[in-house]
């Protein structure tokens, strides 16, 4: 017998947001949903109370929510991703509600702080860096704009590794964050689908002479979602996040279990399981695991049947797939959504391939978040064509097309055929992610201005003279409610105080600060909220690190994944240049400084491991030898996350973005500490050059090559040697590193990097860009010095971020790629 609920009859009270409600809630959590008594709850059992008091509060909004795209047939944005780095979400939820005070003033009443309660939520830290946390602001921008827009991506059992610093080195620890459990999410047991792998296809006709294509002997694995509420900015609106997690199929045991062999099938079903495990550490290079190609296919598969059976459903054809959904692929990782899209309507619904082709092209747009040639995803035709057997047929067929069309247009040029090929055919054939996604999307975007220009004259050169119209730009963006509102409510006071509050949701606001940086009290006021964070941070390093730091010192600060492009060895070169500098000129009054390093290795790149180490010998050094006089101090703060990006980005002072000019995308970290009022020292890369005209250039410290001058050396045959002989404080910095002064029990520890510099040609042109940098830091120094100047620049700095607010970007996407009409910023 088949129940009907009356929906009409079914009515909850709606949760009150007032400190009376949410106290009695509170209560009630703790006794019939932790199981409690009040006398004998850990603050680990009051967050649990809260965080059910505070989701409780979420779900109505949600299904209103839901209800309401339903109801309107809205075009939803499904935005593609292996990785979510979202961080902590209790008091952004708080927040983004808006009953933080109530909260506090009812835990108050049970003697907690909620500032306790707080550090017991673990970071989901289902990212790497700069890509999954764009994707954790995108979801927050178009929740807080009322954007339908679902986050689908993959549960990661363990996130981001931990990483702790042991004799100056990286290890890794497993982020097991799940241990205690995750109050924010609602598992979906009864939505599951089946994912194949392997196997072989079959053609066969029809009874209408039509060749079909059969998947068959695959194995199966099943996707269960995971949905997570994505609160809005105060505006009713909470979206859904789901993640894919996971789980043995019946079937694929059930062959074991019927030969007896019990145990087998209970370590098949581990094997299976195992796929949504761990999440690849790797930013920015390709590893090629056949696992991690599994989990690309895995969410992608449960995405699109997903999406595919809930529009089905509700809609008579596919012809209007691509006016009520947009797939957004968040780089090349979830690119396979192309042939299997043309699959399932192949395959399962029977469509011709241009319909088919048409729908698809029209339905995913890409976006594209490096030039490098090792982070480009390639699949070795071998193991891809095992393990997606159907799909290699279907992206034959595509490159097959598209080669004609390309043919036709240049007949003869045999050599572009080649260049432009889904398929590599030079050496072991590979099939190239970035072409497929590029001619499976209607629109390819780059992630800022100068990003956008390069990849149509380097990677995509081809690409856009055949498709002139489809790669256009979208600057990134951060989210002000995280970066500027929670990170730094110091901040967000002095701001509130002088032009309200409009800025969380229209950040251009933050113009009407401009008149402030000529005024001198309120110099002095934002003067004073950047010490008491420096104070604050200061105070942090002292309890988790045991190292004391000058809070009147100048906050030098370089936090991102370590790697050779972004040049945290650069920095070094620096620092020691620094060192020599006070050791040999024992008057010197140099401006004081404290320069703060964050950042996670991949696992298997040693060079960044090294570096690593090499930051925290020189550190030691540094740090113990008096000849420094409190000049200078060089912290590493292990385990950069968001949470930590959210204590330390408050306190900088200055922003070092020095990574090679063409090789940094965007950034994004630029823009946070901007917007926290630190000043940039940086080359004209990525946002840098956005930022640069933003504020204007006698309010940044710009140095080094571009990208021009860049390719210049490249071509020209560049001579790391003749730097370093030509410069002598260079030579003397080089030769400390490679002869041990930091490292005297080990000499030869950093021979390597000194090898990377020199003889195996410095690819990232550190010692080019030396002399520029050197200099650029000494005005620096002598604009610290000037207080009032420094804070009027800074006041200029924060004044126009505008441009930087997600917000901002995700209008962009909504309007020039998925064709959403919005209300515009949620302005007065
Ligand atoms: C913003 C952010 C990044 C990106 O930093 P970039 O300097 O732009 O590479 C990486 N990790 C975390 C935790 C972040 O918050």
């Amino acid at each position: 017998m088949k129940k009907t609920t009356k929906t009409t009859s079914f009515s909850t009270e709606p949760l009150g947001l007032d400190a009376i409600a949410i106290k009695q809630s509170l209560a009630n959590r703790l006794t019939f949903s932790v199981g409690k008594d009040p006398r004998t709850a850990t603050d680990r059992d009051w967050f649990n109370a809260l965080s059910y008091t505070v989701r409780d509060r979420l779900i109505e909004r949600w299904m209103e929510t839901m209800r309401s795209y339903y109801q309107e047939d809205s075009k939803r944005v499904y935005y593609f991703s292996l990785e979510f780095l979202i961080g902590r979400v209790l008091i952004n939820s708080l927040n983004n509600v808006g009953f933080y005070d109530e909260c506090v003033k009812s835990l108050e009443e049970f003697g907690l702080d909620i500032e306790d309660l707080r550090e017991l939520e673990p970071d989901a830290a289902l990212g790497n860096g700069g890509l999954g946390r764009l994707a954790a602001c995108f979801l927050d921008s178009m929740a807080s704009i009322g954007i339908p827009g679902y986050g689908c991506g993959i549960r990661y059992e363990y996130g981001m590794f931990h990483q702790r610093i042991e004799d100056g080195r990286q290890v890794e620890h497993p982020d097991n964050w799940l241990r205690y459990g995750n109050s924010w999410e609602f598992p979906r047991p009864e939505v599951l689908f089946p994912v194949s792998f392997y196997g072989h296809v079959v053609d066969y006709k029809d009874s209408k002479g039509n060749t079909l294509h059969h998947w068959e002997d695959a194995e199966e694995v099943m996707a269960m979602a995971y949905d997570t509420p994505v609160p809005g900015y105060r505006n009713g609106t909470v979206n859904n996040m789901r993640l894919w997690s996971a789980k043995a199929s019946r079937d694929f045991n059930l062959k074991y279990f019927n030969e007896g062999n019990y145990i087998k099938a209970v370590e098949d079903k581990n094997d299976s399981e195992n796929l949504s495990k761990v999440l690849y550490p790797d930013d920015s290079t390709e590893m090629g695991r056949e696992l991690r190609l599994k989990q690309q296919y895995f969410f992608v598969s449960a995405s699109l049947q997903d999406i595919i059976f809930r529009f089905h459903k509700h809609h008579n054809s596919f012809d209007t797939l691509p006016d009520k959904v947009a797939i957004q692929l968040n780089d090349t990782h979830p690119s396979i959504a192309v042939p299997e899209l043309m699959r399932l309507l192949l395959d399962t619904y029977h469509l011709g391939w241009n319909k088919a082709w048409s729908i698809t092209q029209r339905t995913f747009s890409y976006t594209n978040h490096t030039l490098m040639p090792e982070a480009l995803e390639t699949w070795p035709l071998s193991m891809f064509g095992t393990i997606l057997p159907r799909h290699l047929q279907i992206i034959y067929e595509i490159n097959h097309r598209f080669l004609k069309d390309v043919m036709h247009q240049h007949p003869g040029d045999c050599d572009l055929l080649r260049r432009m090929s889904i398929i590599d055919e030079t050496g072991e054939k590979k099939v190239r992610m970035a072409h497929l996604a590029f001619v499976g999307s209607h629109k390819v975007n780059g992630v800022a201005r100068i990003h956008t220009e390069l990849m149509k004259t380097t990677i995509f050169v081809d690409f856009h003279r055949f498709f002139p119209d489809r790669i256009i730009n979208m600057t990134n963006g951060v989210t002000p409610r995280l970066w500027l509102q929670q990170a730094n409510p110091l901040l967000s006071k002095v701001i509130n105080s002088h032009i309200g509050d409009k800025w969380v949701t229209d950040l251009t606001q933050l113009k009407k600060l401009i008149p402030l940086a000529d005024n001198a009290k309120c110099r002095k006021q934002f003067r004073e909220v950047k010490h008491a964070n420096k104070v604050r941070l200061a105070s942090l390093i002292k309890q988790h690190m045991d190292i004391e730091v000058n809070p009147h010192s100048l906050f030098d600060v370089q936090i991102k994944r370590i790697h050779e492009y972004k040049r945290q060895l650069l920095n070094i070169l620096h620092i020691i240049t620094r060192y020599n500098r006070i050791r040999h000129n024992p008057d010197s009054d140099m401006v004081p400084r404290t320069i703060i390093f964050g950042g996670k290795a991949a696992p298997g790149y040693a060079l960044a491991k090294l570096i690593i180490k090499l930051i925290n010998d020189v550190a030691d050094i540094i740090n113990n030898d008096p000849a420094v006089r409190g000049l200078l101090k060089v912290v590493f703060i292990p385990n950069y996350d968001v949470s930590t990006a959210l204590d330390i980005i408050p306190a900088a002072d200055l922003s070092e973005q020095i990574s090679t000019a063409g090789t940094e995308a965007s950034g994004t970290s630029n823009m946070k500490l901007a917007l926290n009022g630190a000043l940039t020292i940086g080359t004209m890369d990525g946002a840098n050059v956005e930022i640069c005209e933003e504020v204007g250039k006698d309010n940044i410290f710009i140095f080094g090559l571009n990208t021009e001058e860049v390719a210049e050396r490249y071509n020209q045959g560049y001579q790391p040697w003749d730097y370093y002989h030509g410069n002598h404080e260079l030579k003397a910095v080089l030769d400390m590193i490679s002869n041990g002064f930091f490292s005297p029990e080990e000499p030869s520890r950093f021979r390597p990097i000194m090898d990377n510099l020199t003889t195996h040609g410095d690819h990232y042109l550190l010692l080019a860009d030396y002399d520029a940098y050197i200099s650029c830091q000494q005005n620096v120094d002598v604009l610290y010095r000037d207080t009032d100047e420094w804070s009027r620049k800074t006041i200029i700095n924060i004044a126009n971020m505008g441009k930087f607010s997600s917000d901002r970007t995700i209008q962009q996407y909504a309007s020039e790629i998925w064709g959403i009409k919005t209300a515009g910023p949620q302005k007065g």
